[in-house]
């Protein structure tokens, strides 16, 4: 627990240092919605790419990473 007070209070200074902002995102479901039109997509974790009915295929982090910036924008 010592690790996330520590993350925390280290996102609290880069906020204020840098002035940017952190927004803390619930990681479930990232890897498993499609960034592209929002479906399920239900894979095991040593599936590496996202591949749904759509025609979206990318790498899962970066499917990932879309749907984090989609949620913090
Ligand atoms: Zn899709």
């Amino acid at each position: 627990m010592q690790r996330g007070r520590n993350l925390v209070f280290g996102l609290q200074y880069f906020e204020k240092v840098y002035g940017k902002t952190v927004v803390a995102v619930a990681q479930k479901y990232t890897s498993v919605d499609c960034s592209t039109c929002g479906n399920t997509v239900k894979k095991l974790l040593s599936v590496r790419t996202h591949i749904c009915s759509c025609g979206g295929v990318l790498d899962r982090n970066h499917s990932a990473a879309l749907n984090i910036l989609g949620v913090v924008a």
